[in-house]
């Protein structure tokens, strides 16, 4: 039996652990530094430290060291161990507050987008004190955002607790006048969903595409997929059940709140749902999350796949970012509530996301622009690359009624005033009624489907969190102006209502006739990464980023460059790896089963049978393959070359998505189709049958 409530956070220092080990005094002003953003003075420091230190070494800890966020999406550490020479060649253990809050790791070797050359080859990693220490391989990890000396950010966590900072203010300023004293901070909170694949970590060591690139970049389709839908919600399999369990406790010990655990869509994908958190601790928590699902899977001999898409014509991964915005007295804020204020104020804020999601598509979509997330949007099982919002048909109504100052009641129209009338209930949509969506409210938060598996979230919060508090500072600059709250308030959600509705709808996100009508709507449709990256840099959006303190210019371009780096970077990967694959294993597969049909031939002539015209065919249709392969892959170590000589880095990304990916595809199709001719003796690679199988 495990005993759960005595295991969970156990490798973490907490609020309780820390309101035991420091002084009162102590644990009040870092309470403060967490909440106000006070500076914490060198003395508390060391004494902070010290009590961390004592309580980690207690727990098996030799190491700490500061865990941060660069902009690569994975999480970085370098490990200082605790020793100090002390007399008689002795050691002790030892921790100060300086080594606690500031790091000085080499920033050079992570990516900057051009920021080290203008300006600091060093940079630095500053304690965050909102999220908590924890123990990891006998280390202790503290989280810390990471900044040159400029004070320019290089990671994920800086943005992002500004952005929320930002929202925070904004929507306190709302919250004022509705007359909420009471409320100190707003901040937002996210459970983060992750899908993945368990894969045999045999299987997966045979596969150089899914080592160097997390992908199958060959692969024919196996004789049995997820046309069955006998995976979703089904019976665990004693090795997945297994793993499972072992990653609850591990999850759990970190203070991680995993809580369901299912089968997913496609064979050996599965899904792992938290409950929700502070945004800053559940995008901290993912990074873990994604982290220990590898290692435990290991550990059972098993490979974790978190791309976004591993299969070609099986379903991809997604995360769900689920997204709300709360008080810290605990009040949701896009709960509808059940007074006529409760509603007002839940229709602002509902308008606020609304017109948010509709005026900055275009950034939601770069969010989660990556090479990967490429072949999953729009791929009739993830939602498209145009962004939507999912109401639900019952809050459409209410809105439409909003809209025109009245609504059903019975039979008759009856007038509908925001903050006198009381809203009509409406059902809860938790139930993932419309999948198809991207941008789903479900009751009371909102689901933001498109990331990819392996994101990270800070991104998709960063712009969340900025872009409506955009929305919210125009609405607060606009009621706080008015002589009468209450016209002015109807005045405006009614406005923006008309004139963001258009980014609502119930309906198939998959089918045809919404790319048509969402064209006619004048919503962005910006399928690649190509076309959305260029957007992150678009003169209004950067103004939004420099007015709410999220990114300074330079950041913004620095971060786009990255990004696109980051995809050329990808698919050059990927081209290599196909190239070496389709060069070394598969085309010697070729030759060997053309020698082999070739021999049979002769024999049977030899043999006095003449009629060889089934291994003629065969032969034929495999050298014609053959040549076909060879041909793609002279085609692809050109367009490699070319694509390495080109300079801009928006260049470089459009040649590659021009003239690389096309070229894979044409490569992929010629040796997936061998794949189905060549005797599996002969065949270099599991495949995708064996694959998806692997596990039982
Ligand atoms: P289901 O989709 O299985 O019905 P829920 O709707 O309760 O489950 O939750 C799905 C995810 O959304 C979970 O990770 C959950 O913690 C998260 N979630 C629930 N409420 C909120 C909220 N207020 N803010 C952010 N995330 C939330
Ligand atoms: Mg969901």
């Amino acid at each position: 039996m495990i005993d759960v409530p005595s295991i969970f956070g156990s490798m973490v220092f907490n609020d309780s652990v820390m309101q035991t080990a420091l002084p009162k005094n102590i644990y009040n002003a870092l309470m403060r530094a967490v909440s106000d953003g006070e500076h914490l003075d060198l003395k508390t420091a060391d004494i902070v430290a010290a009590a961390m230190k004592n309580w980690a070494v207690e727990k098996g800890a030799t190491h700490f060291t500061h865990w941060f966020q660069p902009m690569t999406g994975i999480t970085a550490e370098k490990h200082d161990s605790f020793i100090t020479p002390a007399e008689s060649g002795r050691v002790i253990m030892e921790f100060s507050g300086k080594e606690l809050v500031k790091g000085e790791p080499d920033a050079s070797s992570f990516p900057s987008g051009g920021l080290r050359a203008t300006f600091e080859a060093r940079g630095y990693t500053a304690w965050d004190p909102s999220s908590y220490a924890f123990i990891k391989d006998g280390t202790l990890c503290i989280p810390t955002a990471f900044c040159s000396y400029n004070g320019e950010s290089l990671d994920k966590k800086t943005p992002l607790l500004r952005s929320m900072q930002a929202l925070d203010r904004q929507a306190v300023r709302i919250l004022r006048l509705f007359g909420n004293t009471a409320a100190r901070r707003v901040i937002t909170t996210v459970g983060a969903e992750q899908e993945y694949f368990l894969i045999d970590k045999k299987m997966y060591d045979r596969r150089p595409d899914l080592v160097y690139c997390g992908r199958t970049l060959f692969g024919a389709q196996p004789p049995k997929g997820q046309e069955m839908e006998d995976h979703y919600f089904g019976v665990i399999k004693p090795r997945v059940s297994a793993f499972m369990k072992d990653l609850d406790v591990e999850l759990w010990k970190l203070g991680v709140l995993a809580k369901t655990k299912h089968n997913e869509v496609a064979p050996a994908q599965h899904e792992l749902a938290p409950i929700f958190n502070t945004t800053n601790l559940a995008t901290d928590q993912n990074q873990l999350t994604m982290e220990i699902i590898k290692k435990v899977a290991d550990r059972h001999g098993m490979a974790c796949l978190l791309h976004e898409k591993p299969f070609a014509g099986v379903n991809g991964s997604g995360k769900h970012n689920n997204w709300s915005i709360s008080t810290d007295t605990g009040e949701n804020l896009l709960d509808p509530g059940d007074t006529p204020e409760k509603n007002a104020q839940f229709l602002l804020f509902l308008t606020a996301v609304i017109q948010a999601v509709d005026e900055y598509q275009d950034l939601l979509r770069v969010s989660v622009a990556t090479a990967g997330n490429d072949h999953r949007l729009g791929g009739h099982e993830a939602p498209p690359a145009v962004i939507s919002i999912f109401i639900g048909e019952d809050l459409s109504e209410i809105l439409d009624s909003v809209e025109k100052g009245e609504m059903y009641s019975g039979k008759k129209r009856v007038p509908l005033e925001i903050g006198v009338s009381v809203l009509p209930q409406f059902p809860k949509d938790t139930t993932d009624r419309n999948r198809t969506s991207p941008f789903a409210f479900t009751g009371n938060k909102f689901e933001f489907r498109m990331p990819g598996a392996g994101l990270s979230i800070a991104g998709p919060n960063i712009i969340l969190n900025s872009i409506v508090a955009e929305i919210l500072s125009r609405f607060a600059d606009e009621l706080e102006a008015a002589p009468s709250f209450n016209e002015a308030l109807n005045t405006l959600i009614r406005r923006s209502i008309k004139e963001h509705k258009r980014i609502i709808f119930n309906g198939n996100n998959y089918s045809d006739e919404w790319m048509k009508e969402a064209e006619k709507r004048g919503l962005h449709n910006l399928p690649t990464t190509v076309d959305a990256l260029p957007r992150f840099i678009d003169h209004s959006n950067e103004a939004m980023f420099v007015k709410h303190r999220v990114f300074s210019k330079t950041e913004i371009r620095s971060r786009c460059e990255i990004l696109l780096e980051n995809y050329t970077k990808t698919i050059q990967i990927e081209a290599l790896t196909m190239i070496d694959m389709a060069r070394k294993e598969i085309s010697a597969a070729v030759w060997e089963y053309q020698k082999l049909l070739a021999e049979t031939i002769a024999a049977k002539k030899s043999a006095g049978v003449f009629d060889t015209s089934t291994e003629e065919a065969l032969l034929a249709k495999v050298s014609r393959l053959g040549a076909e392969l060879y041909a793609c892959i002279e085609r692809m170590e050109t367009a490699a070359r070319k694509g390495k000589e080109i300079r801009d880095s928006f260049e470089g990304a459009r040649f590659c998505r021009d003239s690389v990916v096309p070229v894979m595809g044409d490569l992929r199709r010629a040796a997936d189709e061998l794949e189905t001719l060549i005797s599996s003796k002969y065949w270099p690679y599991p495949t995708y049958g064996e694959i998806l199988y692997s596990v039982r």
